[in-house]
């Protein structure tokens, strides 16, 4: 059970692409888990839609399935099993044929103007179609709305494409832009430690910021992803949607109040502060890389080429980018940025890194005095931890260490976190935006990335080898140490 529960409103929730990976592995076990949980109604559905010819039992015995590890041996969880699996329905329909929409739109307006949520868990090639054919048999009705997944495109024009279509069939506050990195714990608690809290807030601008790190670091590789990932590379695939909301979160003003679009509104200033990274500066401020054969998870990997069974692919499978926010708050304090795959171990987390004191009053014996670091992990374990100088307990002179204040989520408040996307559907049934990205928002991000993105092509480098299980290129490193600072690690 979570700390606290709330219920929703009873609503509809179809799935469109309900057979697929973020449906089964995601969706489907956040659905059961908020039920499990006693905040989705009795009377709520949940319908399934994919190409696939099955019927209702076979997509329950399916979601089952997948829903075992979630279950697991728990009791409690067990019992609310049959009743969530009995919520499940699911329709044959082909997104891009007319056959069968007619008679799903009767099934599903049976049920009166309840909230109906269209989750978009599909191919972006296909928005257009759903969201067509949703308009035309009359299932934009009042309290209607679509969740899209990312990617939003693959470039400012790319995205314009998708924006307008499904923009045509919905209006823009019935358009949830998902980003599931806005939906985990430390990410909303970053905004309470900041405006909760009078101690942070004065200390966050550049006269007493150094600068920030984020990483998003995964140790897997392509999975089954190798289609679409080679098409798209790191930069688009993690930087332009979930590093620059994190880079937002951590730099946007305080909003006049915890309300969508004034939380949206700051953030789109933030983006809109970046400094262009054009042709010239692309080469000193950025690093792509692509991994080679190497060890991760404890086993030996293949490189990138090989598993994506092709030698001429110049992807980039690793980004770094030292970016800047040109506003008052932040001028001078660099954003150094970095993702890949196959790196040295799966973990996502900002630093905000201090300044160190302007003077050491200890002598040289009392060791050096690191500067204050607040360190926010979103994965795996969520939590913060705030690094401090401490005097080193016991007699034997004065010496300081540099320890970390820890408050690690899942122990300080013992009871299940939700995962992001539990969170975020809820937000969708309640009709709440605030961690989903306006229209505004991804036009902005895609602006300033379409221009590093024309910089590499003019550049026409390869990217640079990385062993995998490393933490990238050499030239990741060097991006940073060419400032005198280092990457973060966690030594505690
Ligand atoms: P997937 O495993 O390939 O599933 C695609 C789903 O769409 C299947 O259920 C498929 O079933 C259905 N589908 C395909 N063509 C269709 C059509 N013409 N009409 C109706 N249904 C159709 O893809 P996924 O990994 O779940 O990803 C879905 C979307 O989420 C993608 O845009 C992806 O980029 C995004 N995303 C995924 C993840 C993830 O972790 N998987 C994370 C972030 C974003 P049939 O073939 O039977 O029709």
């Amino acid at each position: 059970m979570t700390a606290k529960t709330v219920p929703v409103d009873t609503f509809d929730l179809v799935i469109f692409g309900g057979t697929g990976d973020l449906a089964l592995r995601k969706l489907l076990p956040g659905l059961f888990r908020r039920y499990a949980d006693g905040q989705i109604p009795e009377d709520s559905r949940i319908i399934g839609v994919a190409r696939d010819k099955q019927s209702n039992d076979d997509y329950r015995a399916k979601v089952n399935e997948a829903l075992a590890s979630v279950v697991g041996g728990e009791p409690s969880l067990q019992a609310k099993l049959a009743p969530f699996l009995e919520k499940l329905g699911y329709h044959a329909l082909d997104a891009t044929k007319d056959e069968g929409w007619q008679a799903f739109a009767e099934e599903l307006l049976t049920h009166g103007d309840r909230i109906r949520v269209f989750y978009l868990s599909t191919s972006p090639s296909l928005f257009v179609d759903i969201c067509t054919r949703l308009k035309a048999h009359g299932l934009n009705t009042g309290k209607a709305r679509v969740v899209i997944e990312k990617p939003i495109g693959k470039d400012s024009a790319s995205a314009a494409v998708i924006n307008d279509a499904v923009g045509s069939a919905f209006a823009e506050s019935q358009i949830f832009r998902i980003d599931h990195y806005l939906g985990k714990e430390t990410v909303q608690n970053l905004m309470a430690l900041r405006f909760a809290n009078i101690l942070f807030e004065p200390l966050w601008n550049s006269n007493y910021v150094d600068h920030v790190q984020i990483t998003v670091a995964e140790t897997v590789g392509l999975e089954k992803r190798a289609g679409y990932y080679d098409t798209s590379g790191a930069l688009r695939d993690m930087v332009q949607n979930h590093l620059l909301q994190l880079l937002c979160m951590v730099s946007m003003e305080p909003p006049a109040a915890m309300e969508a679009d004034a939380v949206r509104d700051e953030k789109l200033k933030v983006l809109r502060s970046l400094r262009p990274i054009d042709a010239e500066d692309a080469a000193q401020l950025t690093v792509r890389g692509q991994y080679r054969a190497g060890a991760s998870n404890g086993g030996a990997v293949p490189g990138y080429l090989t598993e994506l069974g092709r030698n001429d692919s110049r992807t980039e499978t690793f980004v770094a980018i030292k970016a800047e926010v040109d506003n008052w708050r932040w001028a001078g304090v660099p954003f150094y940025l970095r993702t890949g795959k196959r790196l040295s171990e799966r973990v996502s987390e900002i630093v905000v890194a201090f300044r160190p004191v302007p003077h050491s009053i200890f002598e040289h014996t009392a060791g050096p005095v690191m500067a204050n670091k607040l360190v926010l992990r979103l994965q795996p374990d969520e939590g913060v931890k705030l690094w401090l100088m401490i005097k080193d307990p016991g007699p034997g002179g004065l010496r300081l260490q540099h320890v970390p204040l820890d408050m690690s989520f899942a122990e300080a408040f013992g009871v299940h976190q939700p995962e992001a996307y539990e969170r975020l559907l809820m937000d969708v049934v309640r009709g709440n935006p605030t961690l989903f990205m306006r229209r505004d928002e991804v036009e902005a991000a895609w602006k300033w990335v379409d221009p590093i993105l024309a910089a590499w092509e003019t550049l026409r480098e390869a990217p640079k080898p990385y062993t995998a299980g490393s933490w990238g290129p050499s030239a990741a490193v060097a991006l940073i140490e060419r400032d005198g600072r280092t990457w973060h690690e966690d030594a505690a």
